[in-house]
This record gives C-alpha cells, structure tokens and sequence, in this order.
C-alpha cells in the first residue's frame, strides 16, 4: 500500500469525542520520544503530519488521520504511570485505556519501542495490559539506525526471553523500522494493507 492522502482529522482528549465513522482504525503509541511522531510522518510521507496537528504539547490528545480515505491512523499520547498508590499494581493514564476499552472499531495497535535499550519495564507491563485487555498489537522497534545489526537481534531476543517468562505463548509480530532511513516503512505498511484485506 502507498500512502497517498493524510488528513487531520481532529485532535481531543475524550475518547467519547473520537470519530464516529466506522472506517479500520490502526493507533500508534509509545514512550515519549521513543520515535512516533518521526515514523508518523515516514509512513505518511509527511514532514510534519504528526506534530501539526495540535496545541503545543499536545502529548496528551488523541489525534485522528484519515488515510487513503479509507482507514484512521490514530497518534495517542505517551504513555506513563497513573499517579496511584504504590500498593495498587501499576495503571497507565486512565484516558489511554478509556480508549483502548471503548474504540471498538481498533483494528490494530501498535507499541512503539526504543531499540537502543534494553527491555524496559513499563514497555513490558504496557503489553501485559494488553494481552490482558486482548487488544491485538504489533511492536515496533524504532530508530533501528543508531544501534548495530548485533545489538538490535540481542535486544530482541531479550524482549523475547522477558515476555516469554512473563507467560506469553507467543511474540505478538513485531517490525524493526528507521525513520531516517525508511526502514520497515513497506513491511509496516503491507501488514496494514493485508488485515485491511481480512
Ligand atoms: P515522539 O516523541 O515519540 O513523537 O518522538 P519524535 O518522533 O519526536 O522523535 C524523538 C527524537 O528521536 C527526535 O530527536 C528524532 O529526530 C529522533 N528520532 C526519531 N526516529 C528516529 C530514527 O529512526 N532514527 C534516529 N536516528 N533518530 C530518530
């Protein structure tokens, strides 16, 4: 598939506020600075699609881009610890689930994950929240570029080894991308072209 139209559509933070349209929804999330808005703009051929589109510090709106006509590129703010008690098991910002549990027309997300390091916990427990939740993602390592080819399957493999003890049967498919150098764009963009198809 190429991207041929991407147009904002409209940015909140209600998810009640969210499109109606029941067009194939595909959201994008991660960290802060882990390489969403860069890989956004990639996909979309774009230089500036997914930082225009809302105020200043716009991290935490949901911001919606109709695709091709066709399908919504979702662009959801970071994610961190809600601020709860200690004793109580970690929760993530209680609108970014409101989201996950209510947007019934999500076809897929994705979780975005810094390549450059080693697994990081809250990257492990915001996927445990979403097998939990049986919300399909994929993975996306970003910014593939700045480390080696070794590094990047050792880093794998730790992510592998990490969610293979914490109970999963199975790695959710994953894409190894650069925004700066286009890495993954085709295969990211197939696999959406292929479950659009299903
Ligand atoms: P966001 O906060 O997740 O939207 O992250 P940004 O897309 O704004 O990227 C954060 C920083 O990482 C910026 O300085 C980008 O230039 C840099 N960056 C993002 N993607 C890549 C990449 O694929 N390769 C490299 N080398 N830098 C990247």
């Amino acid at each position: 598939m190429k991207i041929n139209t991407a147009e904002f559509i409209i940015s909140n933070s209600e998810v009640d506020k969210c499109p109606l349209e029941r067009i194939p929804e595909y959201a994008f999330i991660g960290r802060s600075n882990v390489g969403k808005s860069s890989l956004i703009n990639m996909l979309t051929n774009h230089k500036n699609l997914a930082k225009t589109s809302g105020r200043p510090g716009k991290t935490q709106l949901i911001n919606h881009f109709k695709i091709n006509s066709n399908w919504f590129l979702v662009d959801l703010p970071g994610y961190g610890y809600a601020k709860v008690s200690k004793k109580t098991k970690s929760v993530f910002q209680q609108f970014i689930t409101d989201y996950f549990e209510k947007r019934e027309q999500l076809v897929c997300a994705f979780v975005l994950i810094d390549i450059r390091h080693e697994a990081q916990n809250i990257d492990l427990e915001f996927m445990a929240y979403m097998g939990e939740s049986e919300i399909p993602f994929c993975i996306i390592f970003t910014k593939a570029d700045k480390i080696s080819k070794v590094k990047i399957d050792s880093h794998i493999a730790a992510y592998k080894k990490q969610m293979f003890a914490n109970n999963w049967a199975e790695i959710p498919p994953f894409f190894v991308t650069s925004s700066t150098e286009g890495t993954g764009k085709d295969d990211l963009l197939e696999y959406i072209d292929e479950v659009n198809q299903e």
